[in-house]
């Protein structure tokens, strides 16, 4: 068993010793099998919300009428849910009512896929009603029940279904890929914040590029924010090689770029993506367009520093489809041997300027210090408050 099973599993057992069921179950058993690292590990239970947290001493209650109650428990943290079924699916979206039952199957039975869909009791012995095991093995992403049903219920699992073809590089089973080509636009109904993290674990996965040809071949793309008319850009990214991007940043400004995005603030606020976020891919564009055009330079590595050089490269090399570890040892060089990282450490001050020059401050001041940054950065001029100072005084008497 994992490790992180085995530290889980006290939760379970305690939970057993006040007569309650209590199973890891989701990912982290699917993850388990195919022996991958697991994320988080989640705990289906008989025990109802308030059960769970008299139970336990310290708990969060992130969803307790939906049944999900999150057990704080020696610095990690379990997503514990009470055994339930759903019902009155109410526009295509998630349930609006839960029941909360005493059966493992019928918990079981609500999951997406049949390889989401598999428990795991606290002796590592697999509990599988829907052949999740099987398809597995056969890697195949197939639907607990009729898909139809399934993805009218809760239209999200489209999407989620592409994005497990991408994060497990497995294919969709003919009718659960059928179902989603009748039912795509039924992704009209879902809220862009759940769409976009489905998308985004899309991109981040094993497999990509076939999970994005398949959203052309669905049609699911139509139902994603700005992106209905760009499938032509969609199909330029299912043929280039992304996998070696690492922060969502990069893969939004690998997006923008190969879509052609023009109003790039309103396609990532589409995207719900935060202010933060948002500002971080402009940046990375204004810079990746500098190096399209002129190459990195000192100057550029200066100014984005040395992560987001990185960044950059990456999502650059993504678009030029290249391989060059060269590029990013050329990049980290050239950032070893500035004589100085950011403005903060030039060997002069603002005040010590404005006395030099004797001169009221003002703009000029910022103006002056760029061009010692400059002169600085490219070995013209050396960082020491004495040849600062000599060459202020040089140019004064100009
Ligand atoms: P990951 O490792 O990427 O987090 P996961 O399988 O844990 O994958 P989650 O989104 O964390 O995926 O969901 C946890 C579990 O909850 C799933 O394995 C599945 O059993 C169930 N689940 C999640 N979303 C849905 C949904 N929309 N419909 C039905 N079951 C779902
Ligand atoms: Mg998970």
């Amino acid at each position: 068993m994992d490790r992180l099973f085995i530290e889980a599993l006290p939760i379970i057992r305690k939970l057993k010793e006040h007569n309650y069921q209590a199973y890891f179950v989701g990912g982290a058993v699917r993850d388990h099998l195919l022996e991958r690292s697991i994320g988080d590990v989640d705990i289906a239970t008989s025990a109802k919300p308030d059960e769970i947290q008299q139970l336990f001493p310290s708990t969060v209650d992130v969803g307790a009428n939906h049944g999900t109650i999150i057990v704080l428990y020696k610095n990690n943290s379990y997503e514990v849910t009470t055994f339930r079924t759903e019902t009155g699916y109410k526009d295509y979206r998630r349930p609006a009512e839960v029941a909360f039952i005493h059966s493992l199957v019928e918990d079981l039975k609500r999951r997406d896929f049949t390889i989401n869909a598999m428990a795991m009791d606290d002796k590592g012995k697999i509990l599988d009603y829907f052949e999740g095991k099987k398809h597995l093995l056969e890697k195949r992403i197939m639907t607990v029940g009729n898909p139809h049903e399934r993805f009218s219920e809760d239209a999200l699992r489209m999407l989620r279904a592409l994005r497990f073809m991408s994060s497990l590089d497995f294919q969709l089973d003919y009718k659960t890929e059928q179902a989603i080509k009748e039912n795509f636009f039924l992704l009209e109904h879902i809220s862009v914040e759940r769409k976009t993290a489905e998308f985004v674990k899309l991109l981040s996965g094993k497999s990509p590029q076939a999970a994005i040809s398949k959203m052309l071949e669905t049609n699911v793309f139509k139902c994603l924010p700005f992106l209905e008319q760009k499938s032509g850009g969609l199909k330029t990214l299912s043929n280039l090689e992304f996998r070696h991007l690492q922060t969502s940043a990069e893969y939004w400004t690998l997006l923008i770029r190969v879509l052609n995005i023009i109003n790039i603030e309103a396609f990532l606020r589409g995207w719900k993506l935060s202010v933060k976020i948002i500002q971080h891919v402009k940046n990375n564009n204004e810079v990746l367009t500098k190096v399209l055009s002129r190459g990195w330079s000192k100057k550029l590595v200066y100014q984005a520093g040395l992560n987001q050089s990185l960044q950059i490269e990456r999502v650059y090399q993504a678009l030029k489809n290249s391989k060059s570890q060269e590029s990013f040892k050329l990049i980290e060089q050239i950032y070893e041997e500035l004589p100085i990282k950011n403005r903060e450490e030039i060997d002069l001050s603002g005040h010590e300027i404005i006395s030099i020059m004797n001169k009221k401050p003002g703009p000029w001041v910022a103006e002056i210090l760029c061009r010692i940054e400059e002169k600085i950065i490219y070995g013209s001029l050396d960082n020491s408050n004495k040849a600062i100072k000599e060459w202020l005084e040089s140019c004064k008497q100009k």
